[in-house]
């Protein structure tokens, strides 16, 4: 046996491919990334705290010798667990190595693949289904939501793409989650037309939703530039036409609502469009104006959708 597997041996140390599981359930618990080890790094006490390693555990010292060099560097074994654990992941496609990941977000991060991200959801018995709402991006969903937002609006853009194949592909399911975290994250989580902004109680989910504003059943395109970010409520109420916006992002409201009967889209002292649909008020936009709205979309839900 080789000094360093006498040594996990001699500490009790978790077998590393418990180490893999735990591992991947953490980066699960931090929306599919932990920031790369280090000593003094949160995540490296995180980890170890679920398998209740003891402080000697923690910090007991694998001298190696650099021969090269002549010298003698110590590294805690645990540190090296955790990084062969981490190695063994990245080579079997589940995580990506933080040199990697870097390439794509700046950071030196472990990232979570698609394939990791259903190995967690099969470890944390969370059925796949939920995968679509939860907030952790993926490597692959990242690398779609950057394609989707660094872009620029073709001259003559077209909300309106080819028609649809019907069935769910690997490949279209990530296009559909690039659009959805691009779009949600460039409205600062918010409806855009209330400004609500609210997780689920577990903390797992956001409210928001990411609408087309040429819907999907019309093919509208999965782009930035033809998504808002919505309450459930306004999500509704703008997919059945009570309400559209001007070229300059203001609120129209159906004239049908001066014919409501005077209790309907009220509770109590809440009035539906009194309190969160104001005519002519400017609704949420993104920082970066190259993500608005395309006016060739709005235009074709005034048109096509409103209830004038
Ligand atoms: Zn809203």
């Amino acid at each position: 046996m080789s000094y360093e597997g006498e040594m996990l041996k001699k500490m009790l140390m978790p077998l590393k491919t418990e180490v893999e599981k735990e591992l991947l359930k953490t980066l699960f618990r931090h929306n599919g990334v932990v920031k790369e080890f280090s000593t003094g790094e949160e995540i490296v006490n995180e980890i170890a705290d679920t398998f209740l390693l003891n402080e000697a555990q923690r910090i007991i010292p694998l001298e190696r010798i650099y021969r090269k060099e002549n010298r003698i560097v110590k590294t805690p074994l645990w540190h090296r667990l955790l990084f062969r654990a981490a190695d063994s992941l990245a080579n079997n496609h589940l995580i990506i190595k933080p040199t990697i990941a870097q390439k794509l977000t700046s950071k030196k991060e472990w990232m979570l693949t698609e394939k990791g991200f259903d190995k967690a959801l099969e470890l944390l018995n969370i059925p796949i289904e939920k995968k679509d709402f939860l907030p952790i991006k993926s490597y692959e969903v990242e690398k779609e939501k950057k394609r989707l937002t660094e872009k620029s609006a073709p001259d003559n853009y077209d909300p309106i793409g080819t028609k649809k194949k019907t069935i769910i592909t690997k490949e279209s399911n990530i296009r559909f989650r690039g659009f959805r975290h691009a779009i949600i994250e460039s409205y600062d989580y918010r409806c855009c037309v209330c400004g609500l902004k609210i997780k689920s109680p577990n903390l797992l989910t956001w409210e928001v939703e990411a609408a087309h504003i040429v819907s999907h059943t019309k093919n509208g395109k999965d782009d930035i530039w033809n998504g808002l970010a919505l309450c459930h409520l306004h999500h509704w109420a703008f997919d059945v036409g009570w309400f559209s916006f001007t070229d300059d992002y203001k609120i129209l409201i159906s004239s049908q609502s001066k014919k409501l009967p005077n209790d309907f889209g009220k509770i109590g002292e809440l009035n539906f469009f009194g309190n969160s649909l104001i005519e002519n008020k400017i609704i949420l936009l993104p920082e970066n104006k190259k993500l608005f709205p395309h006016e060739k979309s709005i235009e074709w839900h005034r048109q096509n959708i409103f209830y004038k």
